[in-house]
Parts: C-alpha cells; sequence; structure tokens
C-alpha cells in the first residue's frame, strides 16, 4: 500500500508528489504545495529551532501552533518568545485548554501526578484537535533517532482523521541537527545545557543521562512514552 492509496484531504496528486520529492525538499514542497493549508506543531523544545529555522526561510506566516499547557517550564515559554522573534515568525499560537475544563478536571493542576495520560488529554490532545479542522496537514519535528519506539516514524503519515501529518526531519539525528543548529548560530533551549535532551512539560521532564535515550527523562518511571497527539498512521481500509 502506498500513501497515495488512502482517502485523504490532501489530494492523490499532492500526496504522490509529497512522496516523490528528494527528503531534502519535503519541507520546502510541503509548504508552498499546501500553503494555506498546512500548520506546524511545535513545542519550542532542545531541538525545534532546526524546523522552525528552515519553515522560516520558506515561509515566515505559516501558522506554528504550541500547545500552551500551562505545565511548562518558565525557559520554554521565554524560549518560544526568543526563538519567534529570532527567526521572524509571524504567526505563532499558544493553544491552550479552555479554562472551564481545566477548572472542571484539574482545579489544582495535580492531575500529571495521578493520571497522566488524562492531563496530557486535557491540555494537549483536546486543545490541538480543537484547533486543527482548518488544515489539511500538519508537519511535526519528530525522528527516528529520538527514542526506540520511534525507530521506523515515516515521513509521510496519513491520520484516521483524514489530515496528513508530515515529519520532514524524520531522518535526522542528533548530532546532526546538533551541528546544523551550530552552523546556523540557533539560539539554544536553556535547559539543554542542563541534560535535558527531551523537553515537555516541568512536572513530567528530567534531565537525563549521557546515554540515555534521549526521551527517558519524559514521564520518567511511567509507561507512558507518548503525550497523545501522535497517533499511529491510519491504514487503508
Ligand atoms: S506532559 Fe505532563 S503536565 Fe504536560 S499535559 Fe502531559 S501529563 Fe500534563
Amino acid at each position: 500500500m502506498g500513501p497515495a492509496d488512502l482517502a485523504m484531504t490532501v489530494s492523490t496528486d499532492e500526496l504522490q508528489r509529497l512522496n516523490d520529492v528528494p527528503e531534502g525538499a519535503l519541507m520546502t514542497e510541503a509548504l508552498t504545495s499546501l500553503k494555506g493549508r498546512i500548520a506546524i506543531v511545535s513545542s519550542f523544545g532542545a531541538e525545534s529551532a532546526l524546523l522552525l529555522a528552515m519553515a522560516a526561510e520558506i515561509d515566515p506566516d505559516v501558522p506554528v501552533l504550541f500547545l500552551e499547557t500551562g505545565r511548562h517550564f518558565p525557559e520554554t515559554l521565554a524560549y518560544r518568545d526568543r526563538l519567534t522573534a529570532h527567526l521572524g515568525l509571524r504567526d505563532v499560537r499558544s493553544i491552550a485548554p479552555a479554562p472551564a475544563e481545566l477548572a472542571a478536571r484539574d482545579p489544582q493542576d495535580q492531575l500529571s501526578d495521578f493520571d497522566p495520560d488524562a492531563c496530557c488529554a486535557l491540555r494537549k490532545v483536546e486543545p490541538l484537535d480543537a484547533v486543527l479542522p482548518p488544515f489539511d496537514a500538519w508537519i511535526s519535528g519528530r525522528k527516528r533517532s529520538q527514542a526506540a519506539t520511534r525507530t521506523s516514524l515515516p515521513f509521510l503519515e496519513p491520520q484516521g482523521d483524514d489530515r496528513l501529518k508530515i515529519n520532514p526531519l524524520a531522518g535526522w539525528n542528533a548530532r546532526e541537527i546538533d551541528e546544523e543548529m551550530t552552523r546556523r548560530d540557533l539560539p539554544r533551549h536553556p535547559l539543554t545545557a542542563l541534560g535535558y535532551k527531551s523537553i515537555g512539560c516541568a512536572p513530567c521532564t528530567r534531565p537525563v543521562a549521557e546515554g540515555e535515550d534521549p526521551r527517558a527523562g519524559r514521564w520518567s518511571g511511567a509507561t507512558k512514552t507518548e503525550c497523545g497527539i501522535h497517533k499511529p498512521a491510519a491504514t487503508a481500509g
């Protein structure tokens, strides 16, 4: 089965073109051919600057969706603002949960302690689902090298909601990203200097030791490895 066999809001021809371009041209093809119908979802984390820098070069007006869970490190919020200004991104949107939902389901900001799946649903999954309808496709910065659970990550991931998710950096490893960020003189998330290689919400993130899986510090000690916004790719029925 090829990606063109799936029913998508992105047309078969568009999907085929994305499938045919070389890896290095995928971002440009996606942002130009789907302009107005595509967004980027970014955590403004340890490696986010590279994807955002590439996007800003192609289209600084592309919508960038940041899930403002209310539980981020203050350093992440400051980095979001610094990087946005540095790159000249003109449409960064901070997407927050509805205040009434927060008050009803996590009034004391404790849900992450005893039910992180419910907390991620409230603070990430549902807010993203609420803002995705205008878009036919979205870009994520995930890479195969980030975790054992991501080693088979495809570049194009048709979703069950008929949207297309695109992972232009799927093939990059940590060293390549680090070198390219240095070459481009991109600002670093301040917590990377303290051993944080993957940065999510403060209650659910710890630094990792040398040699540890970069995402080992996310929901450390729990079986949870993903927040829930990255659902498995759809398959043709
Ligand atoms: S990462 Fe932690 S604090 Fe953030 S939404 Fe998920 S469970 Fe809640």
